[in-house]
């Protein structure tokens, strides 16, 4: 099947933790769809690949972020060319462990990158937005905020916060021009999977209804969904790409 074609030429865009997994295919979706992208990211390492495999892109810019640090946040405002008309919230992390076993660093650090990382960045560049055109903020929570899981108290405390960010955001910021809504993916094939025991993987791939783990594809084509002129009246929405996991 031939993927939707969208045009997003003259949009400017910015995805944090777009170096790698869900982020770098939302941000290849972005350029080929004719965006200046600028994928922020924590990893210098993957930005460097990112550049290389994605610099024939010339609207393409690569810059390091932290989004758990305001400076950096500001640094990444100020890098940015021109007005902004697109933010995925993208960056995130795991630090997996029972209540029990989850010591205090491990919750912080994924509280402060996963939910205050959303807060960090949507504030920062808030008045880098085009006050004269549409406006999206994108935010990627999981199925798990939805449902609870074993082993992700941080996690699911930070996603379900960023759920409830989305939906005031898309409540304040609504008549502004902007749509605030939150992607909340199944089980996708990244390095944050690939962290999973194999037979783990197997055996949730088993429960899907469509029968497999999503790829970062099935992510990247409905965030450009909900970034399109298309989406214009859906706004505070959590918008479960799953394969029908959770339901
Ligand atoms: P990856 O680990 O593949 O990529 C995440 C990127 O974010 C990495 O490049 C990482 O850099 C970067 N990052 C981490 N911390 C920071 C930081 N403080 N500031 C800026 N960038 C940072 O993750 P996925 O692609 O799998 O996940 C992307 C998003 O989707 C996350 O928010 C995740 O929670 C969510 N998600 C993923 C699912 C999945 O199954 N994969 C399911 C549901 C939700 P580094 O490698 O250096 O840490």
């Amino acid at each position: 099947m031939s993927p939707i074609k969208f045009n997003f030429e003259n949009k400017n865009v910015v995805i944090t933790g777009g170096a790698q997994g869900i982020g770098f295919e939302v941000a290849k979706h972005f350029l080929q769809a004719g965006a200046t992208v600028t994928v922020a990211d924590f990893s210098p390492a993957a930005l460097e690949i990112t550049s290389r495999e994605l610099g024939h892109f010339k609207t393409l810019k690569a810059v390091t972020l932290d989004v758990t640090n305001r400076k950096s946040c500001t640094d990444l405002a100020d890098g940015i060319p021109g007005n902004l008309h697109i933010l995925v919230n993208n960056a995130g992390i795991t630090r997996d462990k029972s209540l029990v076993k989850m010591s205090d660093d491990e919750f912080d650090q994924v509280i402060a990158t996963n939910l205050t990382g959303v807060y960090n960045v949507t504030k920062t560049l808030l008045s880098k937005f085009d006050p004269q055109a549409p406006k999206r903020i994108i935010n990627m929570a999981s199925i798990v905020a939805l449902y609870g899981n074993f082993g992700q108290t941080n996690y699911v405390a930070a996603k379900a916060g960023v759920i409830g960010m989305t939906k005031t955001w898309a409540r304040e910021l609504g008549k502004k021009g902007f749509t605030s809504n939150a992607i909340a993916p199944g089980f996708i094939a990244t390095k944050m999977t690939q962290a999973m025991p194999k037979e783990v993987l197997e055996g949730l791939a088993a429960k899907v209804p469509v029968g497999r783990l999503g790829a970062t594809s099935d992510i990247a084509a409905a965030c450009l969904f909900l970034a399109s002129d298309s989406a214009s009246y859906i706004n505070g929405a959590v918008l479960s790409v799953d394969g029908g996991l959770v339901m």
